[in-house]
């Protein structure tokens, strides 16, 4: 990797940085460290925090390295040289020697479901990346074991059976020998969950429980159910059986929260843009984000879009939210993003690809232009979750009439998933000024897809590289935390590699991204997703001090081994949220987890393997076992990874 220079000046950064910090305008003359004192104030000039001797990554154009940035007041106010950066230096700055490591912009991921998902997370039992079913298993023994009477033990999605080296899931018979008594409730992407027979006792299901709409209990001879709740062709069931097991009292939602948004940090996120969810109701729901945010706790950025939760009475809601709430209102740590991605449920096309696409009522088009209209006229963004091109088809034409009564093109509308959208579409969303958030829900399901559609189908799904060939405005993001893991690196690596967590190559070269490119989906790519490009996205003067200086570098380690990036020292907003190895003394200070028996504070959240040490390889995908030599495309050169999995 060549280091191209800095040359952005000392002199110009500052200027810039004072522009920023004070609003005055200073133009092209020359800003010296004295001036600049006298126009901000000391508090906004000397910098808090200088990190030196890095790898620093800017963004602000291809191959552009510094090696050194200074902190003021929660913006980069210098990066550049270490010799004039650190001259800016002044007896309160805390200095910071990088090593020599790589330092990027802080991880953005434009779509995932932060706030239900933080309101939960010290409740489940992460199998995020863990490698094989024993590993798996083992965990949810110990976990039974430290669960008190009434609670439960709960996997709730993050990883797929083909990640296990056994590549499958656990039998219902496993389940009952690991816990006998104890609850246990394991959901699999948005196709099935299992429950032990102590769960289903919890949650009541018996031989008269009828089935409900879309959805299987699977019975045995007798009519009794056996613990398999198949999602057919929608998830409803597996959420709703969800929802009936204990929750965390508010202190502990609170606590939740914040070791959530803490293993965020570990990965290097620093924002996100937050989808809604089902059963994520607002206001109600907001409660503990919102008192996060006044507590001064926020060590992640969200920009949230409200999500209905009334089949039938979508346009009720978004109208008296319209009515009763500003568009952006908040601030940069948390924000209103609009409306979304349930936007209407006729629109919904939940994306499993065990069962057959599908087609979405015909009351779809006018129920979705009486929302969308409602949006537009209130000038609110909103975001539509989108799986199929037939579904996004029909979207486009609501919105496209909508557009002609109430311009669209400056709200920041933009579609989410896109797994099998076509050039026609992507122009045209482009023509209506949306974007494109896409996330890595291939690399869990890729695999199911190619079963049903064939592999070349699924060698643009999504169409990323087309997308950008087009011009398209694109954010990258996981859709965490329920289907897929919430892990940056193990988006970043499917986006580089087109591998799926089995180990499956989905795609042709053409439809790979470089690294520097996956990593501008899922900084500055992201934040035109919240209207924030101008703030995040890039290591520059007046943008905010966003940044992760990471265990490896991602621009040199061998493709397979991008998954295994995490942070070891994250910075939002000037402030140091993580820090580990090497720079843990300069950590904040530990918070408890709650409850005690809580499986994070045993187990974490993410599959982590001990410092130093790789990620284990990818499943071996086919009998040639080809997965165990060097893996992604640019490693193999010529794309001939395997995708026998598929035959
Ligand atoms: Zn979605
Ligand atoms: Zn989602």
């Amino acid at each position: 990797m060549t280091r191209s220079h800095d040359d952005i000046t000392r002199r110009e950064a500052i200027s810039v940085a004072a522009v920023a910090a004070t609003g005055l305008l200073i133009g092209g003359c020359t800003v010296t460290r004295s001036t600049l004192s006298t126009a901000s104030g000391l508090e906004s000039s000397v910098p808090d925090l200088i990190v030196h001797n890095a790898r620093i990554t800017t963004m602000q154009r291809p191959g552009h390295e510094v090696g050194a940035l200074a902190v003021a007041a929660g913006q980069i106010v210098a990066a550049g040289d270490d010799k004039d950066v650190l001259s800016l230096k002044g007896p309160q700055t805390r200095i910071i020697d990088a090593g020599g490591r790589r330092v990027v912009p802080g991880l953005n991921d434009s779509h995932i479901h932060i706030i239900r998902g933080g309101l939960n997370y010290n409740l489940e039992l992460r199998w995020d990346g863990v490698p094989s079913l024993a590993d798996a298993m083992r965990m949810l023994r110990e976990q039974v074991a430290r669960t008190p009477q009434g609670q439960w033990v709960r996997v709730v999605g993050g990883f797929a059976e083909l990640q296990f080296a056994e590549r499958r899931l656990p039998t219902l018979d496993e389940l009952n020998a690991a816990a006998p008594d104890t609850p246990v409730f394991i959901l699999h992407l948005y196709d099935r969950a299992l429950l032990n027979r102590a769960a289903l006792r919890a949650v009541g299901y018996g031989k008269d429980t009828p089935n409900p709409p879309g959805g299987i209990i699977e019975r045995d001879r007798d009519g009794n159910p056996t613990g398999l709740l198949v999602a057919d062709p929608n998830a409803w069931i597996l959420y709703k059986t969800l929802s009936l097991g204990p929750k965390l009292p508010p202190e502990h939602q609170m606590n939740s929260t914040r070791h959530f948004m803490r293993e965020l940090n570990r990965l290097g996120v620093t924002s996100v843009c937050d989808a809604g969810g089902g059963f994520q109701n607002y206001p109600e729901d907001y409660a503990i984000i919102n008192e996060l945010h006044e507590r001064g706790e926020m060590t992640v950025r969200i920009a949230y879009n409200l999500f209905t939760q009334r089949p039938q009475k979508e346009r009720e809601d978004f109208a008296a939210w319209a009515g009763n709430n500003r568009m952006y209102q908040g601030d940069e740590l948390l924000r209103l993003n609009g409306a979304g991605e349930m936007l209407v449920y006729s629109a919904a096309d939940f994306e499993d690809f065990k069962v057959a696409r599908p087609d979405m009522p015909g009351s779809m088009e006018a129920e979705l232009e009486t929302v969308v209209g409602l949006l537009a006229r209130n000038k609110w963004a909103f975001r539509l979750h989108a799986t199929y091109d037939e579904t996004i088809t029909r979207a486009l034409d609501v919105f496209e009439r909508v557009n002609r009564e109430a311009p669209i093109s400056d709200l920041r509308w933009f579609l989410d998933h896109c797994e099998t959208i076509s050039d026609r579409n992507i122009e045209r969303v482009k023509a209506l000024g949306g974007g494109i958030a896409v996330q890595h829900r291939m690399a869990f399901q890729g695999e199911y897809f190619i079963q049903r559609y064939g592999k070349q189908a699924a060698e643009r799904t999504p169409p990323v590289r087309r997308m950008l060939e087009m011009g398209v405005a694109v954010g990258a993001g996981t859709d965490a935390t329920r289907v897929a893991s919430y892990n940056p690196w193990t988006s970043l690596s499917w986006l580089v590699t087109g591998r799926t967590v089995g180990g499956t190559a989905m795609y042709p070269d053409s439809n790979l991204l470089s690294r520097e490119e996956a990593l501008r989906l899922y900084t500055g790519g992201s934040a035109w997703f919240s209207r924030e490009e101008t703030r995040k996205g890039r290591i520059a003067p007046g943008q905010l001090a966003d940044f992760a200086l990471l265990s490896d570098d991602y621009f040199s380690v061998p493709a397979d081994q991008i998954r295994g990036i995490e942070s070891l020292l994250t910075v939002t907003g000037g402030q140091i949220v993580h820090a580990a190895r090497a720079f843990a003394p300069h950590a904040p200070a530990p918070i408890p987890v709650l409850p005690e028996w809580s499986p994070v504070g045993k187990f974490g959240g993410h599959w982590r393997v001990a410092a130093g040490a790789s990620p284990p390889p990818f499943p071996v995908c086919c009998p040639h076992g080809l997965t165990s030599s060097p893996l992604g495309r640019d490693a193999l050169g010529g794309g001939a990874g395997c995708s026998c999995w598929a035959f």
